[in-house]
């Protein structure tokens, strides 16, 4: 069953124009109930009356994370409150985080796109859903929680930890569809097989994404869960997850082109790249209500895929993300940017802003440390008061990432000094 075959295989013709029909909606929409876009646009001189038809969609102001932060916390809504019947929130790049809003059919699209998700990957309503995404402000667990709701399926919503008891419950309910990490399907691949509980397993398949990961993990996660994996793809800014998702050909990600229109650019000239192209994934969604955006800077690099899938789809598709085009990292699932480390070391004044952040991924988890350099006069062999400082240094770093790292005050001078740019980060992990 493919679900609401109408969308997703429709000719690029009649797609061309729900698109442009939304397109205008949307612009319309954020010109009127946005004071963030209406500014923007007619900073560039440009009203809706000028935006007809995709084509046209060149002509609109990008937006980036930091238009979120700025704006924190409503203030690219175009819906009011009255209307907003559901927060979500992900990492800005300090300390903010950065909120999306969700009307009451933005919910009803976003479980639309992850039914068209799962029944991409030949689920149904027989399957039992095992949702390992975590649920809170997050977008993973609660997303994939309304689209397995919506095509039947019986839901657990396990959400994240726990990993034993995890396991015992996938046996005793007989889950046949994991939702997670693809870090964490390995980490509980590994324990399934400690464990030594495998043939107990009923799990068929795996919806696997919120973080990069390569073909390689794909086949190990294949091969040690007897599953097929799909990738799925998504970022809270455009809607969490299913902006995009595999088919059954695993050979890149059908975007939900009737709900966003992908662009692929240059992040350094900002324009767009000759078709096929790597480039900076930009998205404008065009059905929704709460907090639309538009021509919104992902970071994300991929390239467009337009040869027509076996599968029959005529949506375009994403090849996996090949890396960012910022410095963001995603360490146990949670966005994490050199620039909020900074900024939390900078309010001590015992440490100098020398620093460097490594990660690496040890047994299936990311480990995340940090080295930062203590200032000459605050340098001693005073143990407790080392101790002190670093304990305090690490649970401020702690509520702002919303990870805890491995922090290590190191002597001063003892990081290797740039006379260029300044790198911050090593990262072990081989996840592009
Ligand atoms: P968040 O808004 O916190 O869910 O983070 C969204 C970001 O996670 C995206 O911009 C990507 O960088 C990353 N991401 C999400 N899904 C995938 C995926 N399937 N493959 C690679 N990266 C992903
Ligand atoms: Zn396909």
């Amino acid at each position: 069953m493919i679900w609401n075959e109408t969308f997703e295989c429709m000719g690029r013709d009649e797609l061309h124009l729900i698109q442009s029909s939304r397109l205008r909606e949307t612009v319309e929409r954020v010109y009127a109930n946005s004071p963030f876009y209406r500014r923007k646009m007619q900073e560039l001189s440009i009203t809706p009356e000028d935006i007809q038809t995709v084509e046209d969609l060149v002509k609109l102001p990008f937006t980036v994370k930091t238009d979120l932060r700025d704006n924190y916390p409503f203030g690219l809504f175009s819906a009011p409150m009255s209307e907003i019947v559901r927060l979500h929130a992900s990492s800005g790049t300090t300390g903010k985080p950065i909120v999306a809003g969700y009307t009451r059919k933005d919910l009803n699209t976003w479980s639309e796109i992850l039914a068209r998700t799962f029944t991409a990957g030949g689920c149904g309503k027989s399957d039992i859903f095992h949702i390992a995404f975590g649920y809170g402000l997050f977008t993973g667990g609660l997303g994939a929680h309304s689209g397995a709701e919506r095509i039947g399926a019986s839901v657990i919503p396990i959400s994240t930890g726990n990993t034993e008891k995890q396991i015992q419950l996938m046996t005793d309910f007989g889950s046949t569809v994991l939702c997670c990490t693809p870090s964490y399907a390995l980490y509980l691949a590994e324990t399934i097989e400690k464990m030594g509980v495998k043939d107990k397993l009923r799990l068929r398949t795996g919806f696997f994404g919120a973080e990069p990961w390569t073909e390689a993990m794909r086949t190990e996660i294949q091969n040690k869960l007897g599953i097929k994996a799909y990738d799925i793809y998504g970022l809270t800014e455009v809607m969490g997850p299913g902006v995009s998702y595999n088919c059954s050909e695993q050979n890149g990600m059908h975007i939900n082109e009737d709900m966003f229109i992908p662009e692929i650019i240059d992040p350094k000239t900002l324009k767009p790249v000759a078709q096929g192209e790597i480039g900076e994934l930009v998205f404008t969604t065009i059905y929704k209500e709460g907090m639309p955006v538009l021509r919104y800077r992902t970071k994300d690099l991929t390239r467009l895929v337009y040869e027509p899938c076996p599968c029959g789809r005529s949506f375009v598709r994403m090849e996996k993300i090949k890396g960012r085009s910022d410095d963001m990292l995603i360490i146990r699932g949670v966005n994490v940017f050199p620039t909020q480390v900074e900024s939390v070391l900078l309010e001590f004044p015992e440490v100098a802003p020398h620093y460097h952040i490594f990660v690496d991924r040890v047994n299936n988890t990311d480990t995340f440390e940090i080295h930062v350099e203590m200032r000459p006069e605050c340098f001693s062999d005073n143990l407790s008061r080392v101790l002190d400082l670093s304990k305090r240094i690490t649970h401020r770093l702690q509520s702002v990432l919303g990870i805890g790292p491995v922090l290590k005050l190191v002597e001063p001078n003892s990081i290797q000094r740039t006379t260029g740019k300044s790198v911050h980060v090593t990262d072990l992990r081989k996840v592009y």
